[in-house]
């Protein structure tokens, strides 16, 4: 594979696929977080600090039927040029980026519009990806949040580049911290794994237990592992589809020696609301009407210490419905456990979406190793799987 940093840029055109997916809000459009664009500005300055021009390509929320103003990446412009400190330009249509680029110096930055509003990009259109590699003279992947998806801009767009393309600085970032763990885990290596579906977890878990040494599990996930051994679990989160199947993994568990983690207790509530009246009760034992909605105190205490005694750490969802205080308490202890370990010496890596949401509203981003920028895409690389955005740079 070609080398982003050894690749001369000079008078290039470079063609960046970049994952621009912010969080905005709902009704006033406004950034939320704005780490993913922070996030590309290393490699984005690279290339124009090489004497290269860049053309951005990113995906923004999920329209269904082309263009849509509340997922234009119109939305993002203005934060991306106060951090790039310099004018970015913006092409809405194709043919409006076909001209952009005939006038684009070294130094200037284009960036098009949502990919998702041109109609095949979510098919792999062989023919879109065409229209996009007509934009420049190279082509270099930075969306590892989006290099699980082989959608047009993501994977078919670099066959069109036979050598000249490659991985941007966050997207070797990212493939690095994940091989550390992968390849070669400093053990006790504990998986921390949590969130609503067990049915999302499956295939890690599978794959995990031929890494990993413990594996702890929290959030709605929880209750379909307590029922697979006879426990009651009231009116929690549960896929009666998937008992079968975690009955397996819970002997496969012990025939391989890895320990899986249940929590003992659980704060459980009379409804699904931010202010329902809660108790806890042991995991196993939660009354009919009630709902388990985060770990309990006891289960708190147990999965920090299985936490401060491992040596790497990987997390991905949340021990309970964090986004409300009253059920929040599990997840900030498992946080603060995981930032303690990693100041003991542990590596620990957080997978995207909830978990990264969840370190930062702890503020504790800068207390763990590595808080990735992919949340699916980490999840199927642990799930043993080579992502089709990487394997089309090969
Ligand atoms: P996932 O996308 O599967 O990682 O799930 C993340 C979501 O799971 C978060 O929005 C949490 O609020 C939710 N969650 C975590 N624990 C529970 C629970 N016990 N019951 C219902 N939802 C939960």
């Amino acid at each position: 594979m070609q080398l982003f940093n050894d690749y001369s840029f000079e008078s290039k055109r470079a063609i960046l696929r970049v994952d621009f997916n912010v969080p905005i809000d709902k009704e006033s459009l406004e950034i939320q977080d704005d780490k993913r664009i922070q996030a590309a500005l290393p490699t984005i300055k690279f290339i124009l600090n090489g004497g290269g021009s860049v053309v951005l390509l990113s995906h923004f929320g999920r329209p269904k039927n082309g263009p849509d103003p509340r997922a234009s990446l119109r939305i993002v412009l203005n934060r991306l040029t106060a951090l790039l400190d310099r004018p970015v330009h913006f092409a809405e249509t194709l043919e409006e980026a076909n001209n952009a680029v005939q006038g684009l110096q070294s130094g200037e930055v284009l960036l098009v519009e949502n990919v998702r509003f041109f109609p095949g990009e979510t098919e792999g259109s062989i023919e879109l990806a065409q229209n996009f590699a007509r934009l420049g003279d190279c082509y270099i992947n930075d969306a590892f949040g989006s290099a699980h998806r082989a959608h047009a801009s993501t994977t078919q767009l670099a066959s069109f580049f036979p050598k000249d393309k490659m991985m941007g600085l966050l997207m070797q970032e990212e493939t690095r911290n994940a091989q550390h763990i992968l390849s070669n885990p400093k053990r006790p290596f504990t998986a921390i794994l949590g969130g609503a579906k067990v049915s999302d977890k499956i295939m890690i878990i599978e794959n995990l237990l031929t890494i990993a040494s413990d594996i702890v599990i929290g959030g709605g996930m929880a209750y379909t592992f307590s029922k697979a051994l006879g426990g009651a679990i009231g009116n929690s989160l549960v896929e009666d589809e998937r008992l079968t199947s975690v009955k397996q993994i819970l002997d496969k568990a012990k025939t391989l020696e890895v320990k899986i983690h249940l929590p003992e207790d659980t704060v459980a509530a009379v409804g699904f609301s931010a202010d329902a009246k809660n108790k806890v009760f042991p995991t196993i034992a939660i009354p009919d009407t009630w709902m388990g909605l985060d770990i309990g105190p006891k289960a708190r205490e147990q999965f920090t210490e299985v936490i401060l005694q491992s040596n790497t750490i990987l997390w991905n969802g949340p021990m309970g419905v964090f986004e409300w205080d009253a059920f929040s308490q599990g997840t900030k202890h498992i946080a603060h456990a995981v930032a303690e370990a990693t100041k003991l010496g542990a590596f620990s890596l957080i997978g995207g979406g909830d978990s990264a949401a969840a370190v930062s509203k702890f503020n504790l981003s800068d207390q763990v190793s590595y808080v990735s920028t992919g949340g699916g895409a980490l999840l199927e690389l642990f799930e043993g799987k080579e992502l089709p955005g990487i394997k089309a740079l090969r």
